[in-house]
């Protein structure tokens, strides 16, 4: 081939590449302006949609507040306060309630029961009863405040009525009769009161309100009293605490006052094992369940197990926004080491001296890890993340929603040049 021709032949490319460059070149120019308008907009776009919603997004509260470090790393474990714990008072707790016989509602019996923890409770604290009905049934939950006007509170709670029917006894003709309720019903509220005690007996100068409440009108559901639900006392409650807050709150107080929100249900058996309750807070029982290991309680507290389901007081106050945890076993597994609910042999003899020590001793060594006021912080636990609380998903949407807006702004903007 010749080479003249090769040399006219690239020449004629080179201008004509030059022609393409220059076009090119302007082509690039304006899609670099549009892309720089494009990302502008977007990113005010972006920045404008996602302040306010981070702002409002729960998370970013506890995002505010410093590492927790707990006292023991700190100090060394200081466990003053849960050595107070006397496991025989709490176990004449339970003898005493079950002395009152069978505390059903509406019957003289919750009555007189009621009756006992109010007035043992106002020895500690300002206690008052708080009475509703369940069809017509005359129910009534106790509350008892120690520091009652501080702007925090922390709640510990259980339920002091006994159950209607014994509808999983192993004798199926003792399946219509009562059950006395040592572990379920008993055995929380003795540990409450105990605690209690030591509580108002301790010399430190707490900054939050203790709430000691105990519910009526659990234990009825699935035809324990015909017609009657799960936690009918509990749901009762935090519907007054919607509609008439002055009631149940002092002037600085309000729901979001709730700090955490502990449940005791059934920690008196045998071979004690809490399950991971699902409507629970993560980092409460996080928090919770490590405290229990640092006072040698691993078992009780594992920290690694599969989720469960239950309904139990703790849920209505959990689908509030409160931080949550239920301290209870997984009662339908018989091999769990405490057979025995919704049985009459939930009583006395089915009760366990230590496990009642472990769960008060772990709830006080809570209490003073963290409310000391000595502590230049205080944790606010986040509570149940749901799907849309997840930092990662509030992000995602932010940046879907910012960029579709961008799209069609940017679509716009083509069509009108
Ligand atoms: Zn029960």
């Amino acid at each position: 081939m010749s080479g003249i021709n090769n040399f006219f032949l690239r020449k004629d490319l080179k201008m004509k590449n030059k022609k393409c460059f220059s076009f090119l070149k302007l082509n690039m120019k304006k899609k670099l302006i549009n892309f720089i308008r494009f990302f502008l907009i977007s990113s005010i776009i972006f920045v404008s949609l996602g302040m306010p919603i981070i702002i409002i997004s729960p998370s970013e509260t506890s995002l505010q507040i410093p590492e927790y470090i707990p006292l023991n790393s700190q100090l060394g474990l200081n466990t003053t306060l849960a050595d107070q714990f006397n496991p025989t008072y709490a176990y004449n707790n339970i003898q005493t309630q079950l002395d009152f016989g069978y505390r059903i509602p509406g019957t003289n019996e919750n009555l007189e029961c009621a009756n006992w923890i109010n007035n043992q409770m106002q020895n500690y604290s300002e206690s008052e009863i708080y009475n509703f009905t369940v069809d017509d049934v005359s129910c009534r939950n106790v509350i008892s405040r120690v520091n009652p006007n501080m702007s925090q509170i922390a709640v510990f709670a259980a339920h002091y009525d006994s159950r209607a029917i014994a509808e999983k006894d192993l004798d199926t003709s003792l399946r219509d009769t009562p059950i006395l309720g040592a572990n379920d019903g008993g055995s929380g509220v003795a540990v409450l009161m105990e605690m209690a005690r030591v509580l108002a007996a301790s010399k430190i100068n707490w900054n939050i309100s203790f709430w000691f409440v105990f519910f009526d009108a659990e234990d009825q559901g699935n035809s324990g009293i015909n017609g009657w639900d799960w936690c009918e006392g509990s749901k009762w409650m935090i519907n007054e605490m919607k509609n008439q807050p002055d009631v149940y709150f002092r002037k600085t107080q309000s729901l979001e006052s709730i700090n955490s929100f502990i449940l005791l249900d059934m920690v008196g058996g045998d071979n004690l094992k809490f399950i991971h309750e699902i409507h629970d807070s993560d980092e409460l029982r996080q928090t919770v369940f490590e405290i229990g290991h640092s006072l040698g309680y691993e078992s009780t507290f594992p920290l690694e197990d599969a989720e469960h389901n239950i309904e139990d007081d703790h849920v209505p106050f959990a689908q509030e926004g409160i931080p949550t945890l239920d301290l209870i076993i997984d009662f339908d597994d018989l091999t769990c080491g405490w057979p025995y609910h919704h049985t009459t042999a939930d009583n006395i003899d089915n009760i366990s001296q230590d496990s009642l020590k472990i769960t008060g001793r772990t709830v006080l060594q809570f209490i003073y890890e963290t409310y000391n006021p000595e502590l230049d912080f205080f944790k606010k636990f986040s509570s149940k993340e749901t799907f849309f609380s997840n930092p990662f998903v509030i992000g995602a949407g932010i940046l879907i929603i910012g960029v579709s807006i961008a799209i069609l702004i940017k679509k716009a903007t083509t069509m009108n040049g």
